[in-house]
């Protein structure tokens, strides 16, 4: 994908971004808008378009995608009140970027899942 995708550029270190956490395949960094105190974006440094193609392509990355964000939530103090991981997907789904993140976010109560109630 490379130089069309802001986040496959920030893996390239094209773009700056605050990483807290880098391992091999993965990396997570603070979210640019914070919409909570601790709001980290995780993503894996091959570019997937979105958790759906991460998951069926690769189980194994998708994993390793899941334990950096359990140690981020860690490093971030965020293990005894909790906190949420989210992946927006697709249109419906407030996707804006189209490389697989998980949204991980806490530090203060975050309230109901959606912001309204659409059923
Ligand atoms: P989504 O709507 O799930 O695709 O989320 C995209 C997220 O990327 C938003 O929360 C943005 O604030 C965030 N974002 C956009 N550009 C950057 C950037 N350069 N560095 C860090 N986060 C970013
Ligand atoms: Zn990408």
């Amino acid at each position: 994908m490379g130089s069309d995708c802001l986040f496959c550029r920030i893996v390239a270190g094209e773009i700056p971004a605050t990483i807290v956490r880098e391992t091999d395949t993965t990396l997570a960094f603070r979210d640019i808008g914070p919409k909570a105190p601790v709001h980290v974006l995780v993503i894996t440094k091959e570019h997937y378009a979105d958790v759906a193609t991460l998951g069926q392509g690769d189980p194994k990355l998708a994993g390793e995608l899941l334990a950096t964000a359990a140690a981020v939530a860690e490093d971030e103090g965020l293990l005894g009140d909790g906190y949420r991981l989210m992946f927006n997907t697709g249109a419906y789904g407030g996707q804006e970027v189209f490389h697989v993140h998980a949204h991980l976010l806490g530090g203060a109560p975050l309230g109901p899942m959606l912001a309204r109630d659409v059923a």
